[in-house]
């Protein structure tokens, strides 16, 4: 009887936020794209460009590839939902240039529809898939190793900005989510990824790519792959 309760209020909270992920413009909507509006222009892409497929279609594939390089073959499949209009991006609340959902879906906004962000936002899908969902609840890799490796495997460094030794100490700081979340609140993108970004360089510098790919893929706690990395990096 209690079992059934429970079962119902699951069921019913189940359903209360499938309605407001209907209803209210938010990143959600990206597991139905279909229903609001978008085509699939490809297997797992969809679009408000469909005009533009053969140009989305190899940025995709491009992106795929980059991440391979790295990672090798990954399990990760994930849906591909690009906005090229205000009107697309609107639909799923504000968003950043390119947002990554687990590793399920990759949403960009009309300013993110480049290959950098896209290659960017197939590294986290890439990262993600491999510490599945139980690694990402525990944060098995800091958020700024996370968005690091992202920028440094996505393509060169952002133009006009030179990491310092302060702004490594302030993104290392940023080892959860919520922390990097509030990190970059300031606005200051090409400061704080572009720390991360360094402080991931300095690593594959020091170590090197294939040490650090066999880092990544090997460790199975955040202690173990904190332990792993070049402690000098860690201390700048
Ligand atoms: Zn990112």
């Amino acid at each position: 009887m209690i079992r059934d309760i429970l079962n119902a209020i699951v069921a019913g909270a189940t359903i209360f936020m499938l309605g407001l992920a209907l209803e209210i413009p938010n990143p959600y909507r990206a597991l139905a794209p279909g229903l609001f509006g978008l085509t699939e222009v490809a297997p797992r892409i969809y679009t408000d460009a469909p005009a533009r497929t053969a140009e989305l279609t190899r940025m995709v594939v491009k992106a795929e590839e980059n991440s391979r390089r790295f990672f090798g073959k990954t399990p990760a499949q994930p849906t591909y939902i690009i906005c090229t209009e205000p009107k697309c991006e609107q639909i799923f609340g504000a968003l950043p240039n390119g947002l990554t959902m687990g590793f399920h879906r990759v949403i960009l906004s009309p300013a993110g529809v480049n290959q950098l962000v896209l290659n960017h936002e197939r590294i986290h899908v890439d990262l993600h898939a491999l510490m599945g969902l139980n690694g990402l609840r525990l944060q098995r890799y800091p958020a700024w190793f996370d968005e690091g490796l992202s920028e440094y495997l996505a393509g060169p460094p952002r133009p006009g900005y030179r990491p310092t030794v302060a702004d490594k100490r302030a993104v290392l700081r940023a080892g959860g989510f919520a922390q990097w979340n509030s990190l970059v609140q300031d606005g200051q993108y090409n400061r704080h990824y572009g720390a991360a970004r360094a402080l991931v360089a300095d690593i594959a510098k020091k170590i090197g790519r294939a040490q650090l790919r066999e880092i990544v893929l090997e460790s199975k706690t955040r202690a173990e792959f904190m332990s792993r990395l070049p402690q000098s990096v860690l201390n700048p």
